[in-house]
């Protein structure tokens, strides 16, 4: 595969790091994703060569920036491949854009005794918004159960579709459990019964290809630093004929056509959906880092990554003691795992003094937890900077912990 892993490292100037006196091995990808220079360097100019509030003024900076920023606006429409670029809404991340829908959606559709369905591997973000709705509407929270792998079980969705189910919020990959989920079959199932759904691209969207179109999903939502961008961006997209019905969830500037104390019309789409100054720059420089992965190429990073994951899973099989939770057929590379007898914070503990980053804890999916009856994993996210070698640094790590609490 044509696929130079070092080249890849060498855009990314934080990997150069060490850290504790080693060379830094990130494995918290899920958590966030590092930064390509070229995306550092965007936001560096963006800042120093043209900054300026958009869509406000007639000065040319006004106009440049607002230019770019319909621009990454195009370029985040191409990248999931929706209709049209006004069905693109520029947020703060996943969890602002599942806050928009739980309240702009709600507000219209949801009335006392409805029912709204989540999953039980669902990150917090994907449950407590919804958690909120119902509880200020009087309705109620379903949940799809998983199984012992951390596979959806599918056939209690069917049982679970009622005259009242107004919307299917699911996430497409676990951040827990590494799961992807069959969003399409899903998709279709409710599209029969004429609900929407909503998917939670905030793990999916960094490791292969997200076609909105082609899954048919009515919301989409994803963050920025996940994938590879900035901080405090994210996207909200949906389908026109949604964001058309749908009212406002923030009123300010921008998002209006006419204000008088009397009475407030309402901008088109999309900027009825983005009140108040923007996070422009963080838009642009998104776009910069889609950009980048488009340059280096999906298929190839989703078969990279692939190929690590493997890698990772049975060198981790190797260990003696190792639970892996998490084993559905189809998976990404997240794996999260116990060392037999070893808290997991003593062992992220030990491991961080070697330089290696991984994620203990819950990792806001406290559900899952409960499910699998444990008080928490380590987890392991790869990107396709991580090589086998860091693999191996961890594996080692793992021995030592082994080692030392034995
Ligand atoms: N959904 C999933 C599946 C996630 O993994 C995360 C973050 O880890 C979120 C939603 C929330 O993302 P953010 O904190 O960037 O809004």
């Amino acid at each position: 595969m044509n696929f130079d892993v070092d080249k890849i490292r060498g855009d990314f100037p934080i990997l150069k790091k060490t850290v504790n006196n080693y060379p830094l091995v990130y494995l918290d990808n899920a958590a966030t994703t590092q930064k390509p220079k070229i995306v550092i360097d965007k936001i560096r100019h963006l800042y120093s060569q043209q900054n300026s509030s958009i869509h406000r003024g007639v000065h040319w900076l006004s106009e440049q920036i607002t230019e770019n920023y319909e621009e990454a606006r195009r370029a985040v429409k191409e990248f999931i491949n929706a209709r049209s670029d006004h069905e693109v809404i520029f947020t703060s991340g996943a969890t602002g854009s599942i806050n928009a829908i739980a309240f702009s959606f709600g507000e219209k559709f949801l009335n006392h005794n409805d029912e709204v369905i989540v999953s039980a591997m669902e990150h917090h973000a994907n449950i407590v918004p919804w958690q909120m709705l119902c509880e200020r509407k009087g309705a109620s929270l379903k949940i799809i159960p998983i199984n012992d792998k951390g596979e959806l079980v599918m056939e209690s969705l069917d049982d679970m579709l009622t005259s009242r189910t107004r919307l299917i919020a699911l996430t497409q990959v676990s951040n827990s459990l590494g799961t992807v989920n069959p969003v399409e079959e899903i998709i279709e199932m409710a599209h029969g019964r004429d609900i929407p759904v909503l998917i939670d691209g905030a793990q999916s969207i960094q490791h292969g290809i997200v076609d909105v179109r082609m899954m048919d999903c009515d919301f989409f939502v994803f963050s920025g630093h996940k994938i590879y961008g900035p901080n405090g961006i994210g996207v909200l997209y949906g389908k026109e004929k949604w964001l058309e019905e749908l009212p406002p969830y923030q009123g300010g500037g921008d998002m209006v056509d006419t204000v008088t104390f009397e009475k407030t019309t309402f901008n088109r789409l999309p900027f009825k959906f983005e009140a108040g100054t923007t996070n422009y720059t963080g838009a642009i420089a998104l776009a910069t880092a889609l950009n980048y992965i488009e340059k280096t190429g999906r298929e190839k990073i989703a078969d990279y990554e692939s190929g690590l994951h493997e890698y990772a899973a049975s060198r981790l099989n190797e260990i003696g003691g190792i639970k892996i939770y998490g084993t559905a057929k189809n998976k990404i590379s997240i794996i999260s795992f116990l060392i037999e007898g070893i808290h997991p914070y003593d062992a992220g503990m030990i491991l961080d003094k070697m330089g290696i980053a991984v994620r203990t804890g819950t990792h806001c999916a406290q559900p899952v937890m409960d499910r699998f009856e444990i008080d928490g994993t380590i987890r392991a996210s790869m990107a396709f900077y991580n090589t086998r070698s860091e693999i191996d640094r961890m594996v080692e790590g793992i021995e030592k912990v082994k080692q030392m609490f034995g």
